[in-house]
């Protein structure tokens, strides 16, 4: 699925992130800095149920990336602050699966 509304709002509105997102790009132009460690697709889908990535940056080493149904979590000190970070953003572009919303902001989830 295509980036979500919500992210394309939120980038360009904040800073940190946004250079975050700049970030990814870079990752993503050199594949080899993004590796498909383990996953699932849903049954008869091309949607994944869970995967791991490692993310390897050239300053930090390796970043360990991991996704399961609507909920991505790192290991690198930011996506703690933030809940997202480049590495996140790098493997949610190239495996078209991004974050619910409520994963990361959890007062949105209100109906
Ligand atoms: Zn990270």
């Amino acid at each position: 699925m295509p980036m979500p509304n919500w992210i394309k709002e939120w980038i360009p509105k904040d800073r940190l992130v946004a250079n975050k997102f700049k970030l990814s790009k870079r990752y993503l132009r050199n594949s080899k800095k993004l590796q498909f460690m383990v996953g699932e697709k849903f049954q008869g889908t091309d949607n994944w149920a869970w995967f791991k990535y490692m993310v390897i940056s050239k300053k930090y080493g390796k970043y360990w990336v991991r996704y399961t149904e609507g909920l991505y979590e790192c290991n690198c000190p930011f996506f703690k602050h933030r809940g997202i970070c480049s590495h996140i953003f790098a493997v949610a572009q190239l495996t078209d699966t991004w974050p619910k919303i409520e994963t990361i902001f959890p007062e949105k989830n209100v109906l």
